[in-house]
Parts: structure tokens; C-alpha cells; sequence
């Protein structure tokens, strides 16, 4: 099983120079490859990532010398992940074909923007005669070329390290291990079986009686707060210095942000493991309506995220995750008789049964219905999907 584990790094001033021209060979490298990728394609060829990263390697000594200066993986990899960024494309777009997604939510891929989600990967890679191109010891990391960097905390993970990703937040820089773990999935004899159903006022409703995953408090506050460093960011002169401090101080935010609604995620995820068999809604659904409909802390660290922490920290556990198919109708189902309510808005958050007069609260009724899935819908028998990554899971992330 491959995991990852995303460390802050304490780089010295040298190394975060090192850093951030990575960085840009990492972004140029992907916006060339992608110019070239378009005018192959007008021009009527095949264009494939890997033709791009073989005449990339054979005109940059010539002309982009400045690009020995880091590791050779930067631009190698910016062009993986563009051969992946268009396999995403192409998927999206027969989705969308087939009548199955808003051409809105197609993943067009573009070039990148200096100082937005800038970052670089290495690969320890099946190189024989470095094979330890990549390595941790405690709280050091020894990446290619500057060599030792000092992290934050250590490595949770013990096993073979992949590949790392070095990216800019704000004003901090990070490490992400992908590390491959050896592991014995857990034996299960319990029976236990939990519904989740992601919600707008709570961040998960089980369908047990576990009292409700409330959303995060302190993002509320933060929100606030985020409103109005923004306002007063914007007011600020550009070019001036109160204005790169304003910046400063609304990334950091953005960041005390995010970590938070990772952290709630992760809490959730965890909590949900201890279920033998966990059911859950059709996240790419789900994660289309993300923003209108569901709760900021879910919608905005992603559905991928989601099902992505779902799914391992499932198969360690040995745990199955069943996705329910996308047209099971969870919240308009009547959990006590069967009924389907076919007027159900979004807006409503109970309802009562026109048929057998059971008052619902929506999200435990789409819980309960979700917790019920396998024996209450037709041709689930064989359409019930177990742990495994499968494709259900590799959702959109939400904006
Ligand atoms: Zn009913």
C-alpha cells in the first residue's frame, strides 16, 4: 500500500532558494510541454508525455542550461504530471459525453502561474546505483542534489520512500512522501455497518446513534477573520509595503485554514474505520454540489481528499468502503417504509412520509437509507463496489 505523509520543512535561506528555482524549472518545463502538447495537436499529430520528455532532455543543455542547476526530476516529473493532467482531461470529457457531468467540471489543463500552487517532485525511482536518492533519518530528509533538510516532525510511516513533492505554501515549504508500507490487513469478525452521509449544517451524519460530526468551530472565526484582512489587503497600495505584508498575512491564514479542515477530515476518517463495513454517497455527485450544498470543511479540503484518506485508512483497518451507485436516491427515501418522496427539495431539512407518516430529519434519513444500501436497491448485488481504489473514488476535488 502507498501512503503519504506531508511534513513542514525548516530549509535554510540557501535551501529555499534551491527550493524555488525547482520550482520554476518544474513550472516552465510543464508550460512548454503544454504549448508543444496544443501545437501537435493542431497540427495533427499524437502528442504523448513521453516524446515531450525525451525532446525536452534533447534541446535543454542547449537551450535551458540554467536547468542543470537542480535535479532532473523537475522537469521530468512537471511532464508526467501533465501526461496525467490530460489522461484526467480525457476522462472528464467522455463523462461529460456521455451526459454524465457539466463540461464546467471538465479539467481542462493549463499553464501554470508563477507563485500558485508552485511545486516539484523527485523520484527515488528503480535507479540501481542510487537507490537512496531519497531517504529519512529522524527529523532530516535527503533530497537530490542540496541534500539534508530539517523537518518539522518525522516521517510517520516506516517503508520504502517513492517519491517526494516539495510545494510552497505561503511562506512555508513542505515535503510529501509517497512511501510504499508493507502491511497485514487486519481480520475482521464484527458485523458493524455505518452509513455517512456528508452534510451542509453537520460534517457527517452516521446512521447509528454517534452524535453528529459537527463542522470545525474555529473556522468559523477564522473565516471572519479572513473576510477582513482580505478587505483590508485590497485596500492597501499596490506596490507598497503594507500591501506584501497584508499578502503575508492572508496566505498565513489560508493556511491556519486549511489546516484545520484537514485536521477535522482526518478526525472523521479515522473515527469511521472502526465500522467493519462504511457506506457512502457517490462522491463525484457529491463533490459537484460541493460548494452550493455542503459543509466549507469537506467541500473545500476536496472529496478526493475524502475518499482518498477513506479508502487507507479503511484497508489498514480492514474496513470495506461500499460507494452507493450515483443514482440512489439516499435523501429522498422514506428509511422506515420504502416510500420515495419524489418533492423532496434541498432546502428542506425534515420532512414527514406522505406514506406511512415517519417525521425524517434529512441527513439521518440518508444515512439510514445509505446504511441499508446493499439489500434496498436494485442490481446493488453485483454493483457494490468494496475497498480497493477503485475509479468511484477518484473524485474532482472541490474548488
Ligand atoms: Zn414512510
Amino acid at each position: 500500500m502507498i501512503l503519504s505523509h506531508r511534513i513542514r520543512l525548516v530549509p535554510t535561506a540557501a535551501q529555499q532558494a534551491y527550493f524555488t528555482r525547482a520550482c520554476g524549472v518544474a513550472r516552465f518545463s510543464y508550460n512548454w510541454a503544454l504549448a508543444e502538447w496544443r501545437r501537435q495537436y493542431h497540427a495533427g499529430e499524437k502528442p504523448s508525455e513521453v516524446a515531450l520528455r525525451r525532446s525536452l532532455n534533447a534541446i535543454k543543455d542547449e537551450q535551458f542550461p540554467w536547468m542543470r542547476e537542480v535535479t532532473k526530476n523537475a522537469p521530468q516529473q512537471a511532464i508526467k504530471n501533465l501526461g496525467r493532467a490530460y489522461a484526467n482531461f480525457f476522462d472528464d470529457r467522455k463523462k461529460y459525453r456521455r451526459g454524465e457531468i457539466a463540461w464546467k467540471y471538465v479539467r481542462v489543463p493549463k499553464f501554470k502561474k508563477k507563485g500558485h500552487r508552485d511545486g516539484y517532485r523527485a523520484d527515488n525511482g528503480p535507479d540501481k546505483v542510487h537507490p537512496d536518492a531519497l531517504r529519512v533519518l529522524g527529523k532530516r530528509a535527503k533530497l537530490p542534489v542540496i541534500g539534508w533538510v530539517r523537518m518539522r516532525e518525522e516521517v510517520r510511516f516506516a517503508g520504502r520512500i517513492l517519491s517526494v513533492t516539495i510545494s510552497r505554501q505561503a511562506d512555508a515549504w513542505f515535503a510529501s512522501f509517497s512511501i510504499e508500507v508493507d502491511h497485514e490487513p487486519e481480520v475482521r469478525t464484527d458485523e458493524t455497518v455505518v452509513g455517512v452521509d456528508l452534510g451542509i449544517t453537520s460534517l457527517a451524519t452516521l446512521s447509528d446513534d454517534t452524535p453528529n460530526v459537527p463542522a470545525p468551530k474555529p473556522l468559523r472565526r477564522y473565516l471572519k477573520k479572513l473576510e477582513r484582512l482580505n478587505r483590508a489587503f485590497s485596500h492597501k497600495q499596490r506596490g507598497s509595503r503594507n500591501r506584501a505584508k497584508a499578502k503575508t498575512k492572508l496566505a498565513r491564514l489560508h493556511r491556519r485554514i486549511a489546516d484545520i479542515r484537514a485536521d477535522t477530515l482526518h478526525k472523521l476518517t479515522t473515527s469511521l474505520k472502526r465500522y467493519r463495513t462504511i457506506l457512502v454517497e457517490d462522491l463525484n455527485v457529491a463533490g459537484m454540489l460541493a460548494n452550493r450544498h455542503l459543509s466549507r470543511a469537506i467541500a473545500d479540503v476536496g472529496f478526493f481528499e475524502f475518499g482518498r484518506q477513506l479508502q487507507y485508512k479503511a484497508a489498514m483497518a480492514g474496513s470495506v468502503v461500499i460507494v452507493a451507485d450515483r443514482w440512489y436516491p439516499s435523501s429522498k427515501l422514506c428509511s422506515t417504509c420504502g416510500e420515495k418522496n419524489e418533492h423532496l427539495s434541498l432546502s428542506e431539512r425534515s420532512w414527514t412520509c406522505a406514506s406511512c407518516g415517519t417525521c425524517h430529519d434529512r441527513d439521518q434519513n440518508a444515512a439510514l437509507n445509505l446504511a441499508r444500501y446493499p439489500e434496498s436497491w436494485p442490481g446493488s448485488a453485483c454493483g457494490a463496489e468494496g475497498a480497493g481504489g477503485e475509479e468511484s473514488l477518484t473524485v474532482k476535488p472541490a474548488a
